[in-house]
């Protein structure tokens, strides 16, 4: 049985469980970090040893923070590279192989002792952001991961918005809207539909276009680095911007949300902050967009810091 954990306690843990790292952070009510350690994610052959090894693993660092701390526990909050099924509790979509399939959160309470905390980690990014980020003070507050997948997150007064579904703020397997034959032909997505978001903003989708719109055979970070000396990647790019405009105003016209934080390696690209808003008030619904684009605070710890708001959060 599970104990209940202390929530009155100073500290919150998170857990950032990736697929080359398990990250641990503690933090106080403050949101300063008051213990920080992370761990290669065990390999093994054999599923259900690197399971047990992963659970194993966690637990460890959950201990050197406690001991480090002198707390015991401790809120916990955990973010997982993939989705939980509402309907069976299990994980689907991971990356993790592993750990798909299985009943995570039940197994981690039994192993644990205490009740946690489970979410994905792009919800993980959108709180973290949405707390004391770059969507702080704000009400209402999309953040969005262009980087190898299109995820996303809605956080509503710093709550985190589940959905009925569990799918919230999952806009990248929506079709590109407002395409035209500049955005043909559709390309397939790993989802079994065709013409996803995805296929066009994430970086993998981003480079798939340049090469066979503007046959150009770099990196999506070589792309954006040379907008200014090579005509096609100037072209590749405006592309881009246009396409993540359009995407965003159907987000818009839906969520209307204060604030639109941008993660993931795309988001890196510093004109897009100032290009994309002025694309994108062609296909809001409205005179004005008040909505503002900004860059993330926190980048690679935004997962790691979002899972320890978890505890707070849900
Ligand atoms: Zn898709």
């Amino acid at each position: 049985m599970a104990s209940t954990p202390n929530t009155h306690s100073n500290i919150r843990l998170g857990i950032d469980l990736g697929g080359t790292k398990i990250e641990i952070i503690a933090l106080d009510h403050n949101g300063q970090q008051r213990f920080r350690k992370r761990t290669p994610t065990p390999k093994h052959l054999d599923a259900n040893s690197q399971y047990q090894l992963i659970i194993n693993a966690i637990q460890t660092l959950i201990e050197d923070s406690e001991k480090e701390l002198g707390q015991i526990d401790s809120p916990l909050g955990i973010g997982i590279p993939g989705a939980i099924s509402l309907k069976t509790g299990k994980i689907k979509n991971a990356n993790t192989t592993c750990l798909i399939g299985r009943d995570f959160k039940l197994d981690l309470q039994q192993q644990l002792k205490r009740d946690i905390y489970l979410e994905n980690d792009a919800n993980c990014f959108a709180l973290s952001e949405a707390i004391d980020g770059a969507g702080q003070g704000a009400s209402n507050v999309f953040s969005v991961i262009l980087g190898t997948g299109v995820g996303g997150g809605i956080v509503i007064n710093g709550q985190l918005l589940i959905g009925t579904n569990a799918i919230s703020g999952e806009w990248g397997h929506n079709p590109l809207p407002w395409s035209t034959e500049q955005d043909l032909p559709q390309q397939a997505c790993y989802c079994g539909k065709k013409g996803c978001i995805e296929t066009y903003l994430s970086g993998p989708g981003f480079n798939k276009q340049n090469q066979l719109q503007f046959d150009l055979q770099l990196s999506s970070h070589q792309v954006m680095a040379q907008t200014q000396s090579q005509p096609k990647a100037l072209q590749a790019y405006d592309l881009y911007v246009e396409r993540l405009a359009k995407s965003l105003a159907g987000v818009i016209n839906i969520l209307d949300p204060n604030v639109i934080v941008l993660g993931g390696g795309l988001s890196n690209v510093d004109s897009l902050y100032l290009d994309v808003p002025k694309r994108w008030g062609e296909y809001v619904f409205s005179d004005e967009v008040n909505t503002r684009l900004v860059k993330n605070i926190f980048g690679d710890s935004s997962g790691v810091r979002g899972a320890a708001y978890l505890a707070r959060s849900i």
